[in-house]
Formats: C-alpha cells, sequence, structure tokens
C-alpha cells in the first residue's frame, strides 16, 4: 500500500499558492488534524468544538512562540473535501509563517504532503470519482474562460453523470442478452432484440457525441485555425498584420515575397485564434513557390475559418475564383483588400451572393471590425454534450473503447447472430466505463494522474 492510500497518516501542506503575500492557508487532513490544530491555533472555544465555524485566534509555532493570529475552521469527517478531519488555518500569507507551521504540524505527528494527495484522498474516500478528480487539476489549470467552464462543470460531476448513463445502457442491453442466455435450450433470439437495440444505440449515440465533443476542446485550447490565402501581392501579409495588430509578416510589392507560412495569435473575446499566411498561389511559379502552394493548400485543408483575399484594385481573375473552390473542411470568407484604391473590381453576381465581399483596406485598417466580426461567427463552435466535453487523451480512449465494443456488440447480434460474443464486448464496455470512473484502476494509473498536481491541493 503507498503512503497515499493509508488513511492513518495525518498529511500537512500550504494549500494556497507561496509568497503571494496575500492570505495564506495551511490544510491538515486525517485522524489526528484536530489534536494537531490545537497545538498550533488556541482560540476560544477551543479548536473543533464549533465545526465549520471561522474562529479567531493565534498561531504558534511547535515551541510554543506566537508566530501570527489568524482564522481556523475545522471539517470534521466525512464532511470535509477529503472525506476525513480536516483543519484549516488561515494566516497572512508569508511564507516563513506559512512554512513554519507546516513544520510545526510535521514536528507534532503529520507528514508532508505528496502532490495532489488530498485530492487523491478525496477520491479514496469516495468523495468524488475519478474524472472529478481530474476536473480539479484542470480547473487550476484552466487557460481560458472556455476551458474553466468545462472543467467546472467536470469537477461538479457532470462529465461522470453522463458515463454512468452510458454505463446504464452498456448493463441495460448485457443483463437483457444474459438473461437469453440462460435460457439457450429455447431458441436463438430469446432475448428482447428491440430493447437491446435501443439500449446500444442509445451507448454508440452517447458515446459518439463525448468522442466529438473531445475535438472541439482541444481545438479550443490550441486555437483555431484561421488561414488567409490569395494570389501573391493582393495583401495578405498586410492584412495579417492589421489583424495582429503588429509587424509579423514581411509585406513587399514584389509578387510572391511572402512564401513562407507566417503565422501569429490572437485572443478575440473568448477565443484564441490562430492566422496563417500562407504563400501566394501562383500557378507559373517556381518550385520554392509550388512548395509554398501545396503548403497552402495542407493548411487551407486544416482551417477553420479560410480568408480568401482579393484586391479589389485589380479586375475580378478567375484564380480567385478558383481560390473558393478548394476543398476544405473551414468556412470560406471573401475579402475584397485594398477598398482605399478607386478601380472597383467587378465581383461576379453569383459570387458576390454565395460569399458576400467583406470591403477592407488592410493599409488604412479600415472595414477590419465587420471583418473580424465575421470571422467570429464563423467559428465552428465546439461541441459539447450538456456543457461538458472530453478533455483528456485518457477519457477519449476509453470512451472511443466503449464505442468500438458496442459497434462490436451490434455486429455480433445482428450479422453474425452471437450473443455470447456481443456479451463478452459489452463486459469490455463495462471495464472501460468502469476506468473512467475510477473504480477499476491501478495505483500506476493514480500515480501518473496525481503526480501533476501541486502540493497543496
Ligand atoms: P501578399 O503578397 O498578398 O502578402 O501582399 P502584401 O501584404 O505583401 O501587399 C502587397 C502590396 O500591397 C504592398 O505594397 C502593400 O503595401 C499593398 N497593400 C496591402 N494592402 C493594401 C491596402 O489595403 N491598400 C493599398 N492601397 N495597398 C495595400
Amino acid at each position: 500500500m503507498s503512503r497515499a492510500t493509508d488513511g492513518d497518516v495525518t498529511i500537512v501542506a500550504v494549500a494556497t499558492p507561496e509568497g503571494h503575500g496575500g492570505i495564506g492557508i495551511v490544510r491538515i487532513s486525517g485522524p489526528k488534524a484536530i489534536s494537531i490544530g490545537r497545538q498550533l491555533f488556541r482560540c476560544r472555544p477551543v479548536l473543533g468544538d464549533r465545526p465549520r465555524q471561522v474562529q479567531y485566534g493565534r498561531v504558534f509555532n511547535a515551541n510554543g512562540t506566537v508566530l501570527d493570529t489568524g482564522l481556523a475552521w475545522v471539517l470534521k469527517a466525512p464532511k470535509s473535501y477529503t472525506g476525513e478531519d480536516t483543519v484549516e488555518i488561515s494566516s497572512h500569507g508569508s511564507r516563513f509563517v506559512l512554512q513554519s507551521i507546516v513544520e510545526a504540524a510535521v514536528e507534532k505527528g503529520a507528514a508532508n504532503a505528496q502532490p495532489g494527495e488530498f485530492t487523491r484522498r478525496a477520491f479514496l474516500n469516495g468523495r468524488i470519482d475519478l474524472l472529478q478528480a481530474e476536473a480539479v487539476l484542470d480547473l487550476i489549470q484552466a487557460g481560458s474562460e472556455h476551458s474553466l467552464q468545462t472543467s467546472y462543470g467536470q469537477a461538479s460531476g457532470r462529465l461522470s453523470l453522463l458515463v454512468q448513463d452510458l454505463k446504464k445502457h452498456v448493463v441495460g442491453a448485457l443483463s437483457l442478452i444474459e438473461v437469453g442466455l440462460d435460457f439457450v435450450e429455447e431458441e436463438e433470439g430469446s432475448y428482447n432484440k428491440e430493447l437491446v437495440e435501443r439500449e446500444l444505440t442509445a451507448a454508440t449515440d452517447l458515446s459518439t457525441k463525448l468522442v466529438e465533443s473531445f475535438n472541439g476542446s482541444r481545438q479550443r485550447n490550441k486555437g483555431y485555425l484561421v488561414a488567409l490565402i490569395g494570389l501573391p501581392n493582393v495583401g495578405k501579409s498586410t492584412l495579417l498584420n492589421a489583424l495582429l495588430n503588429e509587424e509579423r509578416a514581411i509585406v513587399s510589392d514584389i509578387p510572391g515575397t511572402t512564401r513562407d507560412l507566417v503565422e501569429g495569435s490572437v485572443v478575440w473575446g473568448k477565443d484564441l485564434l490562430r492566422l496563417v499566411d500562407s504563400a501566394g498561389f501562383r500557378v507559373e511559379g517556381g518550385v520554392v513557390e509550388q512548395e509554398g502552394v501545396r503548403r497552402a493548400r495542407g493548411v487551407a485543408n486544416e482551417a477553420d475559418i479560410i480568408l480568401v483575399v482579393t484586391d479589389t484594385s485589380t479586375p475580378w481573375h478567375e484564380r480567385d475564383a478558383d481560390l473558393l473552390k478548394i476543398p476544405s473542411r473551414g468556412t470560406k470568407i471573401l475579402v475584397a483588400n485594398k477598398c482605399d484604391l478607386l478601380n472597383r473590381q467587378h465581383i461576379p453576381l453569383t459570387i458576390a451572393k454565395s460569399h458576400p465581399p467583406y470591403d477592407v483596406s488592410a493599409a488604412q485598417s479600415t472595414g477590419l471590425r465587420e471583418l473580424q466580426e465575421g470571422i467570429k461567427k464563423a467559428l465552428p463552435r465546439p461541441q459539447t454534450v450538456d456543457g461538458v466535453g472530453l478533455t483528456r487523451q485518457r477519457h477519449v480512449g476509453l470512451v472511443q473503447g466503449v464505442l468500438a465494443s458496442c459497434n462490436r456488440a451490434i455486429q455480433a447480434l445482428e450479422k453474425e447472430g452471437l450473443p455470447e460474443c456481443a456479451g463478452a464486448e459489452l463486459h469490455a464496455a463495462l471495464k472501460d466505463t468502469g476506468e473512467l470512473l475510477g473504480e477499476d484502476v491501478g495505483e500506476d494509473v493514480l500515480d501518473r494522474i496525481f503526480s501533476e498536481f501541486c502540493i497543496g491541493k
């Protein structure tokens, strides 16, 4: 048994980031938490006599010297974060004071907590499941409001409910099949086919949606890809700079100068975007340009949004139209650049109808706000299921496992008429849902997950 699973040990750590000068909290958890807390924090009535109430008092070190005044509260088992007796002492956040309280607690019999040990105990004591424990980590590390919302949704158990739902459908199908198997002497098909089918369809639908939500959250973390494509010299680099608001790409008026991919990131509102300027598309160009064109096509293929930039001071070119036909899963937005110049391009009516152009002058920064709004509106919003999405490779791997097992079970029933095989597949699916919730995981998996935490969480 590892130390972390040994609930006889009382642990202590600073629960708030150290050295911030504000308020700092030391957290003590375990069977001796209250008796240790009483030696370090003196107040009236004595600490622990009024559980869940904040008390004012003096903080002492192990030698009995007063370190600080502060607040403390006691949460009794099992109604605490860890599910154990817990004392939290809040003092002025000096690193020295906080460290001295931790050292004093260690002298009185507590052990220094390992990374994530409080959350690990919460998991081991059944206060939260593994999905929620992982979400606590995501919550601490959340980099944007969207990821914060997703991890909050998970920490509060919404993803766990969906996984339990998934499990319920698998169990439903499995029990119907197994009841059928008990009556083998009757003819094949003694189980209720319609009900089994309904459960399995519900399971595959839900797992498919969950897998899709992972792609959305990954996109959200890495940023949306916005590719600028267009003939040479139409002003792609200038537009990229204007949208990024800085000098990132080299601007020049010799056609084909920008041969490489140039990119920059911006945050617009709640969204992170990666803007990529591709090389100009030129059919007659040399080897370098052809390579540039190949890469630009690649980017367009990956992009969530493609800005097809044209030069409105020159006549509409058939090749501009070709760019709008480049295969891509992203949305194409037509940008008529250089609208400050007089000769206005005549964009064919059918094209203007299917891709209403945004009039922009990248050089003079006009029309950019409208273009920005147009881009934001066209961003594919990540799919979530009831507001939550998968965020970790571990989750998506297991949900994909459930999906594959359910699909094989359907195949075994429909095409092969082999309910035993279907049953075996569904047992495998159940193992995966159990692993998701942490019902069926080894110490090594837990060690890996909790080692990502910081001490005190
Ligand atoms: P790229 O090859 O498509 O990346 O084009 P560049 O951004 O290098 O621009 C080509 C030329 O067009 C440069 O001389 C820019 O100063 C000029 N240019 C870009 N945008 C505008 C614009 O909105 N108005 C005008 N008048 N010139 C522009």
